[in-house]
């Protein structure tokens, strides 16, 4: 880190460079990280904000009077180099011990292939080939983890996704499937530990929720002893670090954008489709957006018609495959299958297991050559238009 005091990473900095900028995605890692809960999630903007104002929004008491700034440190859309998020490459070797080398497009990555659950019955259930959940089951059966994060239906309105917290492996099932909202996942490690107990914990979410765990990952808490207070450092270090070291397997998410529910569920489908949303089954997103209801019919609805909902912190978002997780995993055009992408030793690990024991199926990535070209189109795309977001404030990305 540096040294420069105007480059130290503070609540103020991200509460002025990162949210009210608007490239703060919602990851919540902030929120989780906070020791002192000043700092709460707004399910409705998906943005952090100071529980028990004592003034500004970018105020809080703790971090002025005795020196904390765990959550600025938790961010990944701030980094001490100026308004820009940490590097790729800072994470990768956070993760994985090592940067990309120059033909790792992806990110670190041991391999990649299509999988796919031998549950016929399940997979139609599933978003793409129910591979996430078939890794996860076996994740439980192995005992690598008592509980996942992941996102599922909310009560009052399937197309409504809430973060959960799973204990079983027969949970995962009805938690399957991708809910195209923003879903802060990370927020649950805190409750998964805290309120469950649990602690061997897999965390699922879109890439820059992967991103979020990741900055926390081996990350130095020595600026709290040296640059801060001295006083309540245990209790700051421990909050900063026991959420990442809990989890033991993360699976990204490969992410183009998320929606605003008010604006493409709400305004698009209810009002200009005149569809309910309790008429609604399944969403995808396969060069256009998919939309499955209860009655079989099918909307269709044009990319660039639906960005109009798109929600804005996305544009700065470089990270398509979820570089900074164990295992990545997207649809990519490939029909009733999940392209896999397996980047650390923890994760080929699990994911050979979960072969061994039959519960999916996996071709070479070879035989999947629409899917792959995809893959890098929708990787090359995401980081130009992250470039051309941070160029457009007079930063960069890198
Ligand atoms: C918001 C979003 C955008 C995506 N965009 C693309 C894309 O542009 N291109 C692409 O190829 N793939 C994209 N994906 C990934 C794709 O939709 C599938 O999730 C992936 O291929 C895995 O399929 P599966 O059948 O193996 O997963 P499943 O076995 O069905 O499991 C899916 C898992 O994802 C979790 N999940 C669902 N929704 C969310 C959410 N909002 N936040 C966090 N976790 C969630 C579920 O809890 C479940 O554990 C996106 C996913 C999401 C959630
Ligand atoms: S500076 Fe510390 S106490 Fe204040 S919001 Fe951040 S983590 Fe919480
Ligand atoms: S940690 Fe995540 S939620 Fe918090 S300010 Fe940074 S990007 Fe936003
Ligand atoms: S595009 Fe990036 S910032 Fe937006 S939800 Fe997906 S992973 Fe997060």
């Amino acid at each position: 880190m540096s040294t420069d005091s105007s480059k130290i990473i503070t609540f103020d900095r991200m509460m002025n460079e990162v949210v009210a900028l608007g490239s703060c995605c919602g990851c919540s890692m902030c929120v989780v990280t906070c020791p002192y809960d000043v700092i709460k999630y707004d399910d409705t903007s998906m943005m952090p904000y100071v529980s028990k104002p004592k003034g500004d929004f970018d105020y809080c008491p703790i971090s002025e009077q005795i020196g904390c700034d765990v959550c600025a440190n938790a961010c990944e859309r701030l980094s001490p180099y100026g308004m820009k998020p940490i590097r790729p490459e800072e994470l990768d070797v956070r993760v994985f011990n090592r940067s990309r080398e120059e033909d790792e497009y992806y990110g670190v990555t041991r391999f990649i292939c299509a999988a796919r659950s031998t549950n016929r019955d399940f997979v139609p259930k599933a978003q793409d080939g129910g591979a996430v959940t078939e890794i996860l089951r076996t994740a439980f059966e192995e005992g690598v983890i008592d509980g996942a994060c992941v996102a599922g239906p909310s009560e009052e309105m399937w197309l409504k996704a809430v973060p959960k917290v799973v204990k079983s492996a027969e949970e995962l099932y009805e938690n399957a499937m991708s809910w195209y909202t923003y879903c802060a996942t990370p927020l649950m490690l805190k409750e998964a530990i805290d309120k469950h107990k649990l602690t061997k914990l897999a965390l699922v979410g879109v890439s820059c929720e992967v991103s979020g765990y990741a900055t926390n990952v081996g990350a130095s808490t020595g600026y709290i002893a040296e640059e801060r207070g001295r006083k309540n450092v245990d209790k700051q270090n421990k909050h900063f670090m026991q959420y990442a070291e809990a989890v033991q397997l993360t699976i990204g998410l490969c992410c183009t954008e998320t929606f605003v529910l008010d604006g493409f569920f709400n305004e698009y489908l209810s009002e200009q489709c005149d569809i309910e949303p309790a008429e609604v089954v399944k969403l995808n997103v396969k060069g256009k957006i998919v939309t499955d209801l209860a009655d079989g019919r099918r909307i269709e609805t044009p990319l660039k018609e639906a960005r109009v909902y798109q929600r804005e912190q996305c544009n700065y978002c470089g990270d398509f495959s979820a570089e900074h997780a164990d295992i990545s995993a997207g649809g990519v055009g490939a029909d009733g299958w999940t392209i896999i992408i397996v980047r650390s030793e923890r994760g080929e690990r699990i994911f050979e297991r979960t072969v061994e024991k039959g519960y999916i199926e996996v071709r070479a990535s070879t035989e999947f050559p629409v899917s792959m070209r995809v893959l890098r189109r929708l990787t090359e795309e995401q980081r130009v238009r992250a470039d051309a977001q941070y160029a457009s404030i007079g930063s960069s990305r890198l």
